[in-house]
């Protein structure tokens, strides 16, 4: 009990609380403060809003600006695109919503300080392909923290948020969070009448391509450790398209991002024969996925789709020629400072390992999967659409509320829209914050109540690893291994190893089946007991044992999804051998699940696609 009684507990009160201070989060503190006046708005999050989230690092461009200001897209031309990348299943709704509202958002970036290329000529934004538009990027996350800095009423910096609490009155509703300080150990409570959920998306869930001295490189933010996705799982929030995993064609060993290069420096792919090979597999591919193939442009994971045949027959391995696209110094620049601006270690790698694009044609690879729903793909929560254009059954409430009462979401934390990216994020921070605002008004006398008990309880919970260590530590038996716990790291391999051999991961070449997946339940299920057993030697290792907890429900939720989808709707994405076709008769729709955290199952259903863009 010691242990316990020494924490200090800090009690925190808002109307608004935001977890997670990312793209997103920061667009959900401002927004919601701009609205609120009145209101208190807080900010929680595990690092430093300043360099937080998947764009700590910088950006070399904002991927997701309409330019209705010049008549350059509308926002159903963005419902159309997203539509087709994502094979027909995206709720067009929520993309139109954020489409409509991002240019504002990045005409804001503008006016806070981020600078954006112009065209010399035009004067327009420059645009680097339909979507994207090219920034100096470096300092675009303290631009866009500063932001929220200014407008919230509080930010909390290095508490990592492990739980949300329920209203002690109505089951369905949520209270607030709880976590902890991962410098001093301090548990926070945070009371809250509206939380909105911006904890990002998920890596690290299924083995990376980099272990051993590369540990820990990942294409998407190593820190995104899929809070976004178990805390509204476990208050029972209704989850969708978590099977929809991404993976991505990237430079080899460094995850560098290629498509400046194809869209700006005009390179193209050639097997290790120095053959074209993406036409061969045309057919192969129509087969599989009918007409998808023909489509403009062709969707992310069918691109993957032919690279990922092509190294399987045995011509591997794909490079990108950019020898004769190096030849012109000015695109020779502009492709080393397209790492400068946010993948510095790719330059590092090939520095490393003696390529010079201009002289050696790079090595391309795909990566493992991850789970997020802000870029090429859209898993997370099941959210209540725009009042003005969802239909009545995307419709319970408020804009962006999941399906728990209070609860919303932006970023990667929301399913069913692909392609928002950074600014899409942000904006959709910002519609939900605004939502927030409306209901909590509308909440008048009716406040959630926080119980004690409930918050006593997690405490105890949350620093048990703690306890477990500093008991068993005694009993080593050799380096870091112990008969009565087990390290986050050791925890951390096995949930990557079961994701990667049952659930389509690297070494399955992204290949799984029912009986696959059924044991890859039952192993998780094992592991998920044993996490009663994990040991933390100090505050970090506690954050990574609950960093763990957060995964592993969400792989829980990839691998029942991917278990109830009896198709291949994304080949490049997944292929699950019992059914290696798109089933457009049987699953042209969302797959939706809610974990019972009182008995530990899950329900799955199917929820209908409603195309409202023609
Ligand atoms: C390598 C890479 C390249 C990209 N390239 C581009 C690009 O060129 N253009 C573009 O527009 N977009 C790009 N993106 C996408 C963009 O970064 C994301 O779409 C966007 O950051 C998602 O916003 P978010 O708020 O959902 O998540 P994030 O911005 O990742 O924010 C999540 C926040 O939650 C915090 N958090 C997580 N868990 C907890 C917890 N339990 N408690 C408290 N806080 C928590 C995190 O620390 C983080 O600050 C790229 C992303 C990556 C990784």
């Amino acid at each position: 009990m010691g242990l316990f009684s020494r924490r200090k507990t800090v009690f925190v009160d808002a109307d608004i609380l935001v977890v997670g201070g990312g793209m997103a989060g920061c667009g959900a503190t401002y927004e919601s403060k701009y609205w609120g006046r009145d209101l208190k708005v807080v900010c929680v999050e595990k690092a430093n809003i300043e360099r937080s989230g998947a764009v700590a690092q910088g950006l070399y461009a904002i991927n997701c600006y309409m330019g209705m200001q010049w008549n350059e897209n509308q926002p159903e031309d963005h419902v159309r695109y997203a539509r087709n990348d994502l094979m027909g299943l995206v709720r067009e709704d929520l993309g139109y919503d954020i489409a409509r509202h991002v240019d504002s958002t990045v005409h804001k970036f503008e006016e806070w300080g981020l600078p954006i290329m112009r065209d010399p000529e035009t004067g327009r934004y420059q645009r680097e392909g339909k979507w994207q538009i090219m920034i100096h990027g470096e300092s675009y996350k303290p631009i866009v923290a500063e932001a929220a800095r200014k407008a919230a009423d509080q930010v909390y910096n290095r508490i990592m948020v492990t739980h949300l609490l329920m209203d002690a009155t109505k089951r369905n509703r949520v209270a607030g969070a709880v976590g902890f300080n991962v410098r001093t150990g301090d548990f926070y409570v945070f009371r809250a009448k509206a939380v909105i959920v911006c904890a990002g998306g998920a890596s690290h869930i299924f083995k990376p391509r980099a272990v051993g001295e590369g540990m820990g490189r990942t294409w998407y933010a190593p820190w995104s450790s899929a809070s976004a996705y178990a805390l509204p799982i476990l208050a029972g929030a209704k989850m969708t398209q978590m099977e929809n995993r991404i993976v991505l064609t990237r430079f080899k060993d460094g995850y560098g991002p290629v498509g400046a290069y194809f869209l700006h420096l005009k390179t193209y792919t050639q097997n290790g024969f120095g053959e074209e090979y993406e036409s061969k597999w045309y057919n192969h591919t129509k087969e599989l996925v009918g007409d998808y193939i023909d489509r403009h442009p062709v969707p992310t994971c069918l691109r993957n789709h032919a690279l990922l045949e092509e190294v399987k027959a045995g011509r591997g391995p794909i490079r990108m020629v950019t020898t004769e696209a190096f030849q012109d110094p000015h695109k020779e620049t502009v492709g080393w400072e397209n790492f400068l601006g946010m993948t510095i270690g790719q330059a590092v790698v090939w520095a490393s390992q003696n390529i010079d694009p201009k002289f050696t044609n790079p090595e391309l690879t795909t990566s493992e999967p991850y789970v997020m729903g802000s870029h090429a793909t859209c898993s997370g929560a099941w959210a209540s659409g725009p009042s003005d254009y969802a239909p009545a059954e995307y419709q319970w409430g408020y804009n962006r509320m999941m399906t728990v009462d209070g609860l919303f979401g932006g970023g990667d934390a929301i399913g069913g829209t692909a392609h928002k990216f950074s600014s899409g994020s942000f904006t959709e921070g910002r519609i939900a914050g605004k939502a927030a605002v409306n209901y909590v008004n509308d909440l008048r006398r009716e406040q959630p109540e926080v119980s004690e008990r409930e918050y006593e309880g997690l405490k105890k919970t949350i620093y048990q690893p703690l306890e477990n260590y500093r008991v068993g530590r005694n009993e080593i038996t050799a380096g870091t291994v112990s008969p009565s716990y087990i390290l986050p790291l050791h925890g951390l391999q096995r949930l990557e190893k079961i994701m990667d051999e049952y659930v389509g991961g690297i070494s399955a070449h992204y290949t799984t089946n029912t009986p696959l997946l059924n044991r890859g339940l039952e192993l998780l299920a094992m592991l998920k007991e044993d996490l009663d057993h994990l040991g933390a030697e100090d505050l970090h290792q506690l954050q990574r044992a609950w960093e763990l907890h957060h995964r592993v429900l969400a792989s829980e939720a990839v691998t029942q999804h991917t278990m109830f989808r009896e198709e291949t709707r994304w080949p490049g994405y997944y292929y699950r051998g019992d059914h290696p076709k798109l089933d457009d008769a049987n699953w042209h729709c969302f797959t939706l699940s809610r974990y019972d955290r009182e008995t530990g199952k899950w329900e799955l259903e199917k929820a209908p696609i409603y195309h409202i863009v023609d």
